[in-house]
């Protein structure tokens, strides 16, 4: 039976009241890749909504673990599930309701775990985060390699839903006002803050008005994905005690530090596991020969001083996941300094140590200048680091 056929309704195919659609096309949706950032109230919403379509792949980042008062507004949570990891438990409950999306869960931060090369692969991204460091960082991400994205945010039983398409129009970050920024900084002018610190305050929010943004920010992803015509560079604001919705449009500011956008990639033929001296090999042949500087996306913190000891211990880790707790040193409890680098220049020893040590990404694009040039290298050695969920029995 020719189920693309809108006279016939083959009954045994999942799809066939969607297909009904006059645009609806289930091939686009199958092949479709989406990654899911934060699988809280929105993130289960979302999900749940993808793979009741079938899109292709998910994939789902999320750092947290289930807790009991997340059960009131996650659809894919049990209280069997308290202690998992989000992304796990959701994993598995998508997989009973369709197995033909496949879910790639993530345990992990965004800022860290993420690489530019996945949010390449992938239609559109959706964000279901609580706070702006996370949103600001996405945006950024998206922009590098012109990626659409749907922010989502919520409070009480009142939503907002953004829809952004890179390179034109406006960003996220077009719309930040001084105090957003003010919150943000708060961060970068003591970045080693412990991450609890600096998240924004549990907001209390309804399950309704998590199905209803949520359900916006699929639909929007959907007409992404159908190459459909979308307002992006704005809100959709429901006022859920008025019932009142309205669009607005974010002005574009051209001196916004998101407009970043990353020339196409190159493949490095390199995984995050190879020492970062053949990355820069690559780099220098692909810039003819002349001395490049590897820029760093995540500061690098190299290493802990203490004043008082006078010693130095060395440490690669990304600001982002450095605890304030490693800044007391063991054997004197005094302040320690730390010593951060955003750039990493050949004569470095950093060069032997591997790709992943420092600050970057699993399936990461990072960038190499020289006075005039650059160039973006993948590492698209990693390009299949992450497997869809299955059952393990
Ligand atoms: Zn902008
Ligand atoms: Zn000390």
């Amino acid at each position: 039976m020719n189920s693309n056929d809108p006279l016939i309704i083959d009954d045994g195919d999942r799809y066939s009241r969607m297909r009904l659609i006059a645009w609806w096309d289930q091939e686009k949706i199958r092949n479709a890749k989406v990654l899911v950032v934060g699988l809280g109230a929105l993130g289960n919403e979302v999900t749940k909504n993808l793979v009741l379509m079938g899109i292709g792949d998910i994939y789902a980042i999320d750092l947290d673990c289930v807790e009991d008062s997340n059960l009131t507004r996650s659809v894919l949570f049990r209280e069997s599930d308290n202690g998992k990891s989000k992304v796990d438990a959701a994993a598995r409950a998508l997989y009973d309701m369709n197995q033909d999306s496949r879910v790639h869960p993530v345990h992990g931060n965004v800022m860290t775990d993420i690489g530019l090369g996945l949010v390449r692969d992938v239609d559109v991204v959706i964000g279901c985060l609580d706070n702006r460091e996370a949103r600001l960082w996405v945006n950024r991400m998206c922009w590098k390699v012109g990626t659409p994205w749907v922010d989502g945010g919520i409070q009480e039983i009142n939503g907002v839903a953004k829809v952004f398409v890179p390179p034109d129009g406006s960003c996220y970050e077009c719309a930040m006002t001084e105090n957003d920024y003010r919150l943000i900084n708060l961060r970068y002018s003591c970045p080693l803050l412990k991450r609890e610190d600096i998240l924004e305050g549990k907001v209390p929010t309804a399950p309704t008005i998590s199905s209803i943004i949520a359900g916006l920010q699929t639909q929007e992803a959907l007409k992404l994905i159908h190459g459909m015509e979308v307002e992006s560079g704005g809100a959709m604001v429901f006022n859920g005690v008025a019932n009142r919705f309205y669009k607005t449009k974010y002005q574009h500011r051209s001196d916004c530090l998101s407009h970043d956008v990353y020339p196409q990639p190159r493949g490095s033929g390199l995984s995050v596991e190879d020492e970062l001296s053949r990355l820069f090999s690559v780099a220098q042949k692909e810039l003819s020969g002349h001395e490049v500087v590897l820029k760093l996306d995540r500061d690098l913190v190299t290493e802990f001083f203490c004043p008082k000891c006078e010693v130095a211990e060395p440490i690669h880790q990304p600001t982002q996941t450095v605890d304030a707790g490693l800044l007391v040193c063991p054997e004197c409890n005094h302040q320690r300094t730390p010593k951060m680098t955003h750039h990493i220049e050949s004569d470095s020893p950093l060069l032997q140590r591997m790709i992943g040590d420092c600050g970057i990404a699993r399936y990461d694009i990072v960038r190499f200048c020289t006075e005039e040039l650059e160039v973006c290298l993948e590492l698209d050695a990693d390009r299949v680091w992450n497997h869809p969920y299955k059952p393990s029995s």
